[in-house]
């Protein structure tokens, strides 16, 4: 097992690595044997020699492509929902983690908000998703401020 990152780009919104292993061959050669939801046929693959695999997670490294408040709020609301999914002794639980609505549904709603927000190629000055007309900074982004920060 060859332990590194797997690297995604989301064009003009972020880059996002996220900690991944593919197998090394005998012949030296890196095989990715984890299936692909989307049917990629290739990735890009940076190994790390200074990681490996302790049965933790390892939360995503996501760094924006432009200042903006929305993607701030999306990556944010992302990390936070690593935290609540591995708070505790969930952190080492697989599979199906039983997480409390009060906790997990706040920072899901809001990923949902965003994401379709910059999918739809919003802006944070452009008019707010829920089209009250206000910008997103004063509309939705205002009200996300508790929870996500500036
Ligand atoms: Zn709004």
């Amino acid at each position: 097992m060859l332990c590194g990152w797997q690297l995604w780009e989301w064009p003009h919104v972020m880059i996002e690595a996220e900690f991944h292993a593919v197998w090394l061959s005998p012949e030296g050669a890196m095989v990715d044997v984890t299936p692909k939801p989307q049917g990629e046929t290739r990735i890009l693959f940076v190994p790390d020699p200074r990681r490996c695999y302790t049965g933790r997670v390892v939360d995503n490294v996501r760094l924006p492509l432009r200042d903006d408040q929305l993607i701030r709020h999306f990556i944010r609301a992302a990390e936070l929902k690593t935290i609540v999914m591995n708070r505790g002794e969930r952190a080492s639980q697989y599979g199906h983690v039983s997480v409390p609505a009060d906790e997990i549904e706040p920072l899901l709603l809001a990923q949902q908000f965003l994401g379709q927000s910059l999918a739809s190629g919003l802006r944070d000055h452009d008019p707010c998703l829920c089209r009250s007309g206000g910008k997103y900074k004063r509309c939705h982004g205002h009200q996300f401020k508790p929870l996500l920060g500036r």
